[in-house]
């Protein structure tokens, strides 16, 4: 074997002796030792002495340290003591240093955090304490914040309880209203539709109660609507000259007059409050000529629009608007009830067709057509049939 092999193999052996040397598991102490160790190694290397002198300096600094690992191991024991809360390890306690202190407090903590959630009595005792002081404190303590928030949340509280005790106690007695109000509705409706305006009037003089029922249910029905279209003609009085006279031919509770500056002449079968002259719109005692604007929203109802509409061209001034809303779907033919009109001396200055469920429509009055009424073609509509809801 030649010299470096043997070298060699002499290395790899050593190599092979450490691998198979126990080495302890690393903990504190051992750690601490080997530092220990490498220190006398160190010392001895720095004095370059291997005499016996230096080796007790060294065994003492090795005592020194065991002493002091003893103290770590201790401390290291320390946070196990402190849980079981006794005298003598408060004493203890006072000898950790900064940082283990803490570490101990943190496992107090949790120890006691344990004790209270483990203890079912805790549980139950300790919300009691709070509630008593709450109801003490209650106008004392709690800032303002906390105050508004409880405020707020005991008014959503009972805002979620209302619903309930309504969808309980009210909602067969409202259902069964609303069904019968509707269903009369639909019913004064057809009553109005086909017949003359002069059956109706008769008909609600005999029954002053079915009228007011009548418009409690158009009430309803225009909740139900995209639009108020008396909204829409409201809006557009509302533009023109203060001075000028409206007659409003159908008006219900005359929401028109009480929405408008002009001067309005509010007409209806029966009247609703005072604002409201009772009258078939048919025959209305106002002047020839007398007014700048004719309203019809939602009005033309009757077998005898005609008659309507030529009282209208009787009441209305040289170049006089007249404006009508209704639902789209009483017209069979839009163009046709506009030529329609013609004859009856308007002509169409103005139309929305885009609106959802209403046509809007503004003629002027270009002619008088009062003398010869008899020869003129009927005007009709189709009857608007509200759904059952
Ligand atoms: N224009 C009102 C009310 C619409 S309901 C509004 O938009 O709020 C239709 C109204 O026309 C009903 O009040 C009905 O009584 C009235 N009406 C129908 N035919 C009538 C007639 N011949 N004379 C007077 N009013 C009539």
């Amino acid at each position: 074997m030649s010299k470096t092999n043997k070298k060699q193999k002499k290395a790899s052996t050593k190599k092979e002796k450490k691998k198979n040397t126990f080495v302890p598991k690393a903990n504190l102490t051992t750690i601490k030792k080997k530092k220990n160790y490498r220190n006398v190694d160190n010392i001895k290397k720095r004095n370059n002495a291997s005499d016996r002198k230096t080796i007790p300096v060294n065994k003492l600094a090795i005592n020194n340290n065991k002493s002091k690992i003893k103290k770590l191991e201790k401390t290291q024991k320390q946070p196990q003591v402190v849980n079981e809360n006794n005298k003598q390890n408060k004493k203890v306690v006072k000898k950790i240093s900064t940082p283990q202190r803490d570490q101990t407090k943190s496992l107090k903590r949790k120890s006691a955090i344990k004790k209270k959630y483990n203890n079912p009595l805790n549980n139950i005792q300790k919300p009691k304490k709070v509630e008593e002081n709450k109801v003490k404190n209650e106008t004392k303590k709690e800032p303002k914040t906390f105050l508004r928030l409880k405020e707020m949340f005991n008014t959503f509280e009972k805002s979620k309880l209302k619903p309930k005790k309504l969808d309980k106690e009210l909602p067969l007695r409202e259902r069964m209203m609303t069904l019968l109000k509707g269903s009369r509705f639909r019913y004064l409706n057809e009553v109005m539709y086909n017949n003359t305006s002069t059956q109706s009037k008769k008909f609600f003089k005999e029954d002053p109660d079915s009228f007011t029922a009548y418009h409690d249910g158009y009430k309803q029905q225009v909740t139900r609507w995209p639009l108020n279209p008396l909204d829409i003609i409201i809006d557009s009085i509302k533009k023109m000259p203060n001075d000028y006279v409206i007659a409003d031919f159908g008006c219900g509770e005359a929401t028109l007059a009480a929405s408008i500056e002009q001067k309005t002449h509010s007409f209806d079968l029966i009247s609703a409050n005072d604002r409201v002259k009772a009258c078939d719109m048919a025959h209305t005692p106002l002047l020839t000529s007398s007014v700048h604007v004719a309203v019809f929203c939602l009005s033309l109802m009757g077998s005898n629009l005609s008659d309507y509409i030529l009282e209208a061209n009787r009441v209305l001034k040289k170049d006089g608007i007249l404006k009508i809303a209704e639902i789209e779907s009483r017209f069979d033919n839009i163009d046709e009830f506009i030529k329609l009109l013609k004859i009856y001396g308007f002509s169409n200055t103005w139309k929305d067709l885009s609106q959802n469920l209403f046509y809007f429509l503004d003629f002027k009055k270009i002619k008088d057509i009062t003398t010869n009424r008899k020869k003129l073609p009927e005007i009709t509509l189709k009857s608007c049939l509200y759904k059952k809801r």
